[in-house]
């Protein structure tokens, strides 16, 4: 993917604030951090989103994410982290390589939680139906 920023950063074109790497993945500080030390993590290989990421690097992506949480999380003295991924453009995803957001969190950081809506037992069963497949 040529005009990919994150495929640019993997090949080296545009720097980053590298915190770990392997042969498949890759581990970077992001500019715009929401807490210190958050991370994006990537796979060296350009995929959209989670939708079209090849099962045979799943495990490897996960134990990966798992490794830079054991790093991150310590080292800046959080008290949890978050993991986010947007997946499409209606979820919030702006750069269209498949990433990770590892966001440490710090008791009372008072960043917002999402929204929740309040729905009937009746709306979860519609939905679930949906999902499933089946209709009433
Ligand atoms: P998303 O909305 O999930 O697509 O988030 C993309 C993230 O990439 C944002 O948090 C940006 O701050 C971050 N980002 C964009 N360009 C760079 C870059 N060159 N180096 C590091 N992070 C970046
Ligand atoms: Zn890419």
């Amino acid at each position: 993917m040529d005009d990919c920023i994150f495929c640019k950063i993997v090949k080296g074109e545009i720097p980053c604030q590298k915190i770990g790497e392997n042969r498949d993945f890759l581990c970077f500080l992001d500019i715009k951090p929401i807490n210190e030390g958050h991370s994006l993590i990537v796979p060296k290989r350009h995929f959209r989103d989670i939708s079209d990421f090849p099962e045979e690097l799943e495990r490897g992506y996960f134990a990966f994410v798992q490794e830079m949480a054991r790093k991150i999380v310590p080292a800046v003295k959080a008290d949890g982290f978050n993991l986010g991924m947007n997946n499409g453009r209606a979820a919030g995803q702006l750069v269209m390589h498949q990433h990770t957001h590892l966001i440490p969190r710090f008791n009372g950081d008072s960043l917002a939680a999402w929204p929740h809506k309040e729905v009937t037992n009746e709306d979860l069963e519609r939905t679930k139906n949906k999902i499933l497949g089946k209709h009433k």
